[in-house]
């Protein structure tokens, strides 16, 4: 049967990183894979982790099954953090722990889909290339709309308003909460007001993806759009990726929120989405969600894991300013957030830079700000001045 299949393409920014890997040449820089570096090029496990998996370790004293909405108490702790004090003790919330963020978006297209088949999401371009196929492969039908416009760097608000006042009823809208993958363009505090009351005015459903809080502006600062969107809505969808912030990448962890319009619908969707969990993976892998627990319910190392994300903010943002300070036409990533920003190259300045340079970025022209040093942002302008970038 299975010369039936059709070969598959294979993930572009996979095979950056072994094109990467086998460049024999010393001063290569991986703009690529979205991961945290530090100033060394590594991605390491932060200090507050390991110490609540030495933790684990030490005090662990049964890997059996925990059921398929993971460790509870993980998805409680983390609830605030993620949607303030108010919304997290909302008897209107359900939630549930997830692989990944991934899984997160993957459970909320088929609760979505489970409730209205054939559900409507729309989605704003370009965006994660993982979003559409995810969301497609939950169920739901994919509309997308041009938001961004990358040689201008703008956020296409008005044209991204039209497209939603499209929108019917119980239409769901996906939107990056910040960090903006691949673009790091966010909207402000104003445009999160516009589209909070759209999403009311015309009974839509928010689906907010948030992956990246705490590394743009601010634990808190990175959330206020999605709470401000929440608070506006009926109905909406959170899903949360604990794989950047807490450096837990491999380990798969996260989870998924649900706002459903009172508690008795809320007891649905929480029976709902143990049902999905269990025909999906049965159950999420633990240890990741373990560590954050662990992490948040101890004061010391909470202080510490805050302490670490805001340093990592902090040289992400010292990155952007460095390059901007130096390549007037790249002014615009100092006003970006997050680890992404997109230099809107063409294909072949894109791969003269990777034969010619050893600078390698995704075909898209997204770079990860975080993969360069300070001491190489000379070394990357000069590149792009090269090939004309
Ligand atoms: N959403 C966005 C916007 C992302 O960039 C990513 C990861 N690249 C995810 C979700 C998924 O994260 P996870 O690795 O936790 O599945």
């Amino acid at each position: 049967m299975f010369e039936a299949l059709a070969e598959q393409p294979s993930d572009s920014l996979l095979a950056l990183i072994k094109a990467f890997a086998a460049d024999p040449r010393p001063g290569k820089i991986d703009l690529g894979v979205g991961v945290y570096r530090d100033e060394e090029g590594r991605t390491p496990v932060m200090a507050a982790v390991k110490a609540a998996e030495t933790i684990l370790l030490r005090e662990q004293d049964s890997k059996s099954y925990l059921g398929p909405e993971g460790d509870v108490a993980f998805v409680e702790r983390l609830a605030p953090i993620v949607l303030g004090a108010e919304q997290a003790a909302s008897p209107r919330l359900a939630g549930i722990q997830t692989p990944g963020g991934s899984g997160a978006l993957r459970l909320g297209a088929e609760l979505v889909a489970a409730a209205r088949p054939g559900a409507r999401v729309w989605l704003g371009m370009p965006s994660w290339p993982n979003h559409a196929p995810v969301l497609k492969a939950g169920g739901l039908v994919v509309t997308s709309y041009e938001a961004v416009d990358l040689a201008g760097q703008t956020l296409l608000f008005e044209a991204m308003i039209a497209a939603l006042s499209q929108a019917a009823a119980g239409d769901v809208v996906l939107l990056h909460g910040c960090c903006h993958n691949p673009t790091g363009i966010d909207p402000d505090a104003a445009q999160w007001r516009v589209l909070a009351d759209l999403v009311a005015r015309r009974g839509l459903v928010p689906f907010v993806d948030l992956a990246y809080q705490g590394l743009g502006r601010g634990l808190e600062e990175d959330a206020e759009g999605l709470r401000t969107v929440l608070a506006a809505a009926d109905e909406a969808l959170v899903a949360y990726s604990c794989d950047k912030n807490f450096g837990l990448y491999r380990d798969r962890t996260g989870a998924l929120y649900v706002l459903a319009r009172d508690a008795r619908a809320a007891g649905a969707v929480a029976s709902n989405l143990k049902a999905l969990s269990r025909v999906n993976w049965s159950m999420p892998p633990d240890h990741g969600a373990a560590a954050v627990r662990l992490v948040l319910e101890r004061d010391d190392l909470a202080a510490q894991w805050r302490g670490e994300l805001a340093a990592m903010a902090e040289r992400i943002r010292a990155v952007r300013t460095a390059l901007a300070a130096r390549e007037p036409r790249l002014a615009f990533v100092a006003a970006q957030n997050g680890l992404f920003s997109n230099l809107a190259i063409d294909r072949s300045g894109i791969e003269a830079l990777r034969a010619r340079h050893g600078v390698y970025m995704a075909d898209s022209g997204r770079i990860n700000l975080a993969g360069l040093r300070l001491a190489e942002v000379d070394r990357l302008v000069a590149a792009l001045d090269a090939v004309g970038a």
